[in-house]
C-alpha cells in the first residue's frame, strides 16, 4: 500500500520526528538534501513542494534563474537511521516554483515520463526494473594506497601487475586472491557482519531485500541482492542502497566506491539491470521465440543492442566505466544477446517454466550511473526496438571471450571510453527524445557536462601509468 501525506503527516506526529530530511538527485547522479523543521512540512508541501535555491546544483539552473521547489514522494519515507534527532527522509521531484511544471532537467521527473511514455504507447503500463549493484569496500588506508605510485608497477614475477595493496596491521593471511572472491566462507571472508547490517538497515528504510554475498574481486568487493521495482522504485532503491551501505561502512572505518574499476586485473563493479514489460498484469516478455522470450522482447533487445553505442553515455557515464569493459571480467565487451551467456551483454536468465520471471538481463550498466536516467533511456531504446521492430539477430551462444579474431570482427564491441559512447550519443539520441521523454536541451547539457568536467580533463592529464611506461 502507497503512503499518502497523511500517513506521512501522522508518522512525523506519532514517532516524533523532529526534522524532515528531503532528498533529491542531481543530473550526475548524486543525491542533495536540505533538512526542515517539522513545523515547515504540511499538506501542501505535497503538492507545492519546498524552495530551495537551485542554482548550485551541476547542471541545473543559471543563478538569475535559480528558483525551484521539490515535491517530495510521500511512499519514499522512512525514519534515516543514520541520525541521532529522530529525522524522516523523502525522496522528491523537481517542480518549477508559481507553476508547479515538472522540472524536465530532474532525472526523477524524466523517469516519470518515461512510464507515461510506455503507457502512452499501449505496449504495456508497467517497467520492471532489477538493478544488481555491486561495490567495493576498502579500509580508508588501503585506499589511500591504491592512489600511491606502486600500484602502477609490475611485478615481474608473477608478471602481473601488482595493486600494491597491503593488509592493514600485517597480512593475517587469509586474503582473497584475485577474482576467487566469489564466495568462500569466513575467515576469508571477512565481511560476513557488515554486509548483513547493509542488508538489514536496507530493508529498515523501505529496500525489499533478498541476500548478500561476497563478489568476485578481491578484499571486500561485495553485492546486496534487492527485489525487483517499477522504474522509479527501482531507482530510488539504489540510491537508498547506495546511502545505507555507505553509511554502514563508515561505521566500520571502510569506504565504499561503486567505481566500476578500482582495481587493475581483478574483476569490476557492475549494476546489471533486469528489465521486462507487463500489460494488465500479463508477463508480455514471456513467449515461445528463443529461450522463452515473446516477439517484443527480442525487438526490446533489438532496440537496446541498436542504441548500446550511444546508450552507454548513459548507463555507463564515467571515464572509468569504460575501464570495465574489457574482456577476461565476467563485464560484457560485445553487442550480442544469449540465453546463460555471461559474456553477452544482454543474458536472458533461465527463468525454469514461470512466465512471469522472464526478463532480460542487460549487463552493461555499472552504479556511477544515475539510476533514473539510465532506467529511463534503456526503456526508451527497448520501445524503439519494439516500435521499429529491430531484429535483434541470432543469439550468440559461445563464449565470446574465446572466438577466434575472424568470428568475433562480426560481434560488434562496446564503446571503448567516454568519449566515444558521447560522441554516438550525439548522433543517436531521437529514441530518447520520442514523447518529449528526454529535452534535446537535457542531452546536450548532458554531453557538454560530461566532455567538460569528465571525459576532457581526464585525457589531458599525465596519467600515473605513463610514468611506469615513459
Ligand atoms: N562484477 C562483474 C561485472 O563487472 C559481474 C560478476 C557477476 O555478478 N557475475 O559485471
Ligand atoms: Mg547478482
Ligand atoms: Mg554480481
Ligand atoms: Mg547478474
Amino acid at each position: 500500500m502507497a503512503k499518502t501525506p497523511q500517513d506521512v503527516l501522522r508518522m512525523i506526529e506519532e514517532q516524533d520526528i523532529k526534522i524532515i530530511d528531503l532528498k533529491f538527485i542531481d543530473m550526475p547522479g548524486i543525491w542533495q538534501h536540505c533538512s526542515f523543521h517539522r513545523s515547515l512540512i504540511d499538506e501542501s508541501s505535497f503538492t507545492e513542494g519546498v524552495a530551495f535555491d537551485g542554482s548550485s546544483i551541476r547542471g541545473w539552473k543559471a543563478i538569475n534563474a535559480s528558483d525551484m521547489a521539490m515535491v517530495p514522494d510521500p511512499d519514499t519515507a522512512w525514519i534515516d537511521p543514520f541520525m541521532e534527532v529522530p529525522t524522516l527522509s523523502m525522496i522528491c521531484s523537481i517542480v518549477e516554483p508559481r507553476t508547479n511544471e515538472p522540472y524536465d532537467r530532474c532525472p526523477r521527473v524524466i523517469a516519470k515520463k518515461a512510464v507515461e511514455f510506455l503507457a502512452s504507447t499501449g505496449l504495456g503500463d508497467t517497467a520492471f526494473f532489477g538493478p544488481e549493484p555491486e561495490f567495493f569496500m576498502f579500509d580508508s588506508v588501503e585506499y589511500d594506497q591504491t592512489m600511491n605510485s606502486s600500484y602502477y608497477k609490475v611485478d615481474s614475477a608473477e608478471g602481473l601487475w601488482n595493486t600494491g595493496r597491503t593488509e592493514a596491521g600485517g597480512n593475517l593471511g587469509y586474503k582473497i586472491r584475485n577474482k576467487q572472491g566469489y564466495f568462500p566462507v569466513p575467515p576469508l571472508d571477512s565481511f560476513q557482519d557488515i554486509r548483513t547490517e547493509m542488508l538489514l538497515t536496507m530493508a529498515d528504510c523501505g529496500v525489499p531485500i533478498e541476500k548478500h554475498h561476497h563478489e568476485v574481486a578481491t578484499g571486500g568487493q561485495a553485492e546486496l541482492g534487492i527485489k525487483f521495482g517499477k522504474l522509479i522504485e527501482a531507482a530510488d532503491y539504489v540510491m537508498t542502497y547506495k546511502y545505507v551501505v555507505k553509511n554502514v561502512a563508515r561505521r566500520y572505518g571502510k569506504t565504499v566506491t561503486f567505481m566500476p574499476k578500482p582495481i587493475f586485473g581483478d574483476n569490476g563493479t557492475g549494476m546489471h539491470t533486469h528489465q521486462s514489460i507487463w500489460k494488465d498484469g500479463q508477463p508480455m516478455f514471456a513467449g515461445d521465440k528463443y529461450a522463452g522470450l515473446s516477439q517484443m522482447a527480442l525487438h526490446y533487445i533489438g532496440g537496446l543492442l541498436k542504441h548500446a553505442p550511444a546508450l552507454l553515455a548513459i548507463t555507463n557515464p564515467t571515464t572509468n566505466s569504460y575501464k570495465r569493459l574489457v574482456p577476461g571480467f565476467e563485464a560484457p565487451v560485445n553487442l550480442a544477446y544469449s540465453q546463460g551467456n555471461r559474456s553477452a551483454s544482454i543474458r536472458i536468465p533461465l527463468s525454469g517454466t514461470n512466465p512471469k520471471a522472464k526478463r532480460l538481463e542487460f549487463r552493461c550498466p555499472d552504479p556511477t550511473c544515475n539510476p533514473y536516467l539510465a532506467f529511463a533511456a534503456m526503456l526508451m531504446a527497448g520501445i524503439d526496438g519494439i516500435k521499429n521492430q529491430i531484429d535483434p539477430g541470432e543469439p550468440l551462444d559461445v563464449d565470446i571471450y574465446e572466438l577466434s579474431p575472424e568470428e568475433l570482427a562480426k560481434v560488434p564491441s562496446a564503446p571503448g571510453s567516454l568519449m566515444e559512447s558521447l560522441e554516438n550519443l550525439k548522433n543517436d539520441h531521437d529514441f530518447l527524445l520520442a514523447g518529449g521523454v528526454f529535452t534535446e536541451d537535457f542531452i546536450n547539457t548532458w554531453i557538454t557536462y560530461k566532455l567538460n568536467n569528465e571525459a576532457i580533463p581526464m585525457n589531458i592529464r599525465p596519467h600515473p601509468y605513463e610514468f611506469s611506461l615513459y
